[in-house]
């Protein structure tokens, strides 16, 4: 059908397979299997010990050269390579991909369902709540904003006494410790359990947080593209008794604990990360965690569904998990672990797993390497960079410009540097091929990639094709993911916190060497007294360039990467470096997405979201 209708016209003209029969197809059992309506599901981590025994399938793991703004073609080659795969060469088949954040898909970027004819569909529901998870962390993560707020109000407003008689209340006549009071106790090497027996000094210690209010690295979240939050003062009304604050929103899906559903391994795993997040410091220099401030437990209730995948299909019948979708610059970009173990078991040693690192290789792979696959275990058997002839055509110079003549010859190298560090078998896709792009770029792409080491380069057209258009991705996939591949992580954990981003900067950026301001060397004494700092590293850098100034594109050379300030995600697990400033909630521009988005109130159809 040419030309290509609109994402929503071909997702619409799809009729999903019930989601009943698809869990039934993929192997799962009806009791492990919630249905959220008639498109989408919950599957419950039970699974897990049922196919204990099953042999994983094979790890395929898409990324993209350094992109536009516009992305380049990730998600839709995430989805036209499974449909490839499994519609189309009947091999058993996965697609894990994150879910979109509302604030991109009524901005500039809209959806990330994919586009043409290899998406997720129905892409509406895709796009916009799912099955609510997004909504969890914005609760869990506004509830622990509002803990510290109200704690530093009561204790600023209280005597030590009275703040313990509150924190510790009777009931039928006595007092008693809650199990998250407890542990807190213990953190305080104090080992009672008999609220009379506390002395005057434990009291004091056990009943103020003391948190430093300069110090709070908790900031509330909305999941919508709202510039004027980025700094607001809170507490002005009289009730508050002057205690205003000057803080921050960020999007949701920057919020930690998007980052630790997507990083979690079951549970109890959760359970254990919300409680370790740390929200600020004492005055004393002490981390002030969820789990002091007595949340924890409350924020694994808020969690207790989202922690399921989601399942839903492709618009060829193939199954995909959308689950967690973390910002991809102060967080790691990658959709979940849990979903990606669930789809190894259930299809199985002779089938594929396909998900997706978000941006670009320099970015999404580098936290996709040595921040997932460090806590999942997990080793992917393939890459899948996609280059489009847009994306090169900007670094070399400009839209109208013959990219060819104006790249350097090592930028394909350069794009290609974790063939050489982790030695993996990289495919190049040059596509999802446009309607402008020419011949002569395309087998020009594929040259470049040949020469630069990649396993194979293959063109596709699985956005105006679907699965037909990946057959080929699909079968170099195939062979690629039979080839012996060695991989390595980038660096040790155990070094020191600038060591790490040394590494980072100077093997992936290409940059001369790191600066630390000043900021940032406080915060490196800080955690690393505190006994953060062999955590992974997650670089919070532009996208747009391998170094941090999005303009300069191409390969920068001769460039000192500034580190302005790092902060930790402690219960995520990692420290993540601010290279330049990062606005952690993105704005509207004058005409924003929502303009063409509408709602047919006879039809109850969605129109106008791409
Ligand atoms: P990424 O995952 O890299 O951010 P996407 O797969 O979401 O990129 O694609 C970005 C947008 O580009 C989507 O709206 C998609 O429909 C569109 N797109 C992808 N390939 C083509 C193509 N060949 N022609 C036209 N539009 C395309």
């Amino acid at each position: 059908q040419k030309p290509v209708p609109s994402d929503i016209v071909i997702s619409r003209s799809c009729v999903p397979k019930p989601i009943d029969c698809l869990a039934r197809e993929v192997g799962l059992m009806s009791d492990e299997v919630e249905l959220y309506g008639k498109t989408k599901a919950k599957v419950q981590l039970d699974i897990i010990k049922r196919l204990q025994a099953q042999p994983d399938g094979k790890y395929v793991v898409v990324t993209g050269i350094t992109p536009t703004p516009l992305g380049e073609g990730k998600s839709t080659t995430t989805i036209g390579l499974v449909q490839a795969l499994g519609a189309h060469m009947k091999l058993n088949v996965f697609a894990c991909v994150r879910q979109p954040s509302q604030g991109p898909t009524f901005g500039i970027k809209g959806g990330a369902a994919g586009g043409g004819y290899s998406q997720v569909i129905p892409m509406e529901e895709f796009n916009l709540h799912l099955t609510g998870d997004i909504h969890a962390i914005t609760a869990a993560n506004n509830l622990v904003a509002a803990a510290i707020d109200a704690r530093m109000f009561h204790e600023a407003t209280q005597s030590d006494k009275a703040l313990y008689n509150r924190l510790v209340p009777l009931s039928g006549g006595q007092r008693q410790f809650s199990a998250i009071q407890i542990n807190r106790l213990k953190k305080l090497g104090i080992e009672k359990t008999d609220p009379t027996t506390l002395t005057e000094e434990e009291i004091t210690r056990f009943a103020r947080l003391d948190i430093d209010p300069e110090s709070v690295t908790w900031q509330r979240v909305l999941d919508t593209n709202d510039r004027f939050l980025r700094k607001i003062t809170i507490g002005q009304s009289p009730t508050e008794k002057g205690y205003t604050r000057e803080a921050q929103f960020d999007i949701t899906v920057a919020s930690e604990i998007m980052a630790v559903l997507a990083l979690t391994s079951s549970l109890e795993d959760m359970r254990l990360r919300l409680a370790k997040m740390v929200v600020a410091t004492s005055r004393s220099g002490e981390p002030i965690t969820t789990e002091d401030l007595g949340v924890s437990g409350a924020l694994a209730v808020l969690m207790r569904d989202a922690i399921k995948p989601n399942l839903m299909q492709t618009l060829e019948g193939t199954p995909v998990f959308v689950h967690a979708g973390p910002f991809a610059n102060i967080a790691h970009g990658n959709s979940s672990i849990l979903a990606d173990k669930i789809a190894l078991k259930l299809v199985g040693p002779e089938g594929f797993v396909v998900t997706e690192a978000g941006f670009g290789a320099d970015i999404g792979m580098e936290k996709f390497f040595n921040i997932k696959c460090r806590y999942s275990g997990l080793r992917p058997h393939v890459v899948v960079l996609v280059a489009t002839v847009r994306a090169l055509k900007m670094h070399g110079g400009g839209p109208t410009v013959k990219f060819a003549e104006n790249l350097p010859d090592s930028w394909m190298e350069i794009q290609l540097v974790f063939l050489f560090i982790s030695n993996l078998l990289f495919l190049i896709c040059a596509g999802p091929t446009r309607r402008t792009d020419t011949e002569a770029e395309l087998d020009l792409i594929c040259n470049m990639a040949k020469t630069a080491g990649a396993f194979d380069a293959v063109r596709c057209s699985h956005w105006a094709e679907g699965g037909a258009g990946a057959v080929a991705l699909g079968q170099a996939v195939q062979r690629a993911s039979e080839a012996p591949s060695n991989f390595k992580f980038l660096y040790d954990v155990e070094l020191p916190i600038v060591d790490k981003i040394r590494i980072i900067a100077q093997k992936i950026y290409g940059a001369d060497d790191i600066e630390l301001l000043p900021d940032a060397q406080q915060k490196v004494e800080r955690y690393t007294k505190q006994g953060f700092s062999n955590l992974p590293i997650c670089m919070a850098k532009t996208h747009l360039s391998l170094s941090h100034e999005a303009d300069k594109k191409g390969v920068p050379t001769g460039f000192i990467l500034p580190i302005r300030d790092i902060r930790a995600s402690v219960g995520a697990g990692f420290l993540f470096p601010l290279v330049g400033t990062m606005p952690t909630i993105p704005g509207l521009p004058t005409r924003p997405c929502f303009y063409d988005i509408d709602l047919d109130p006879e039809t109850e159809q969605v129109n106008g979201l791409f």
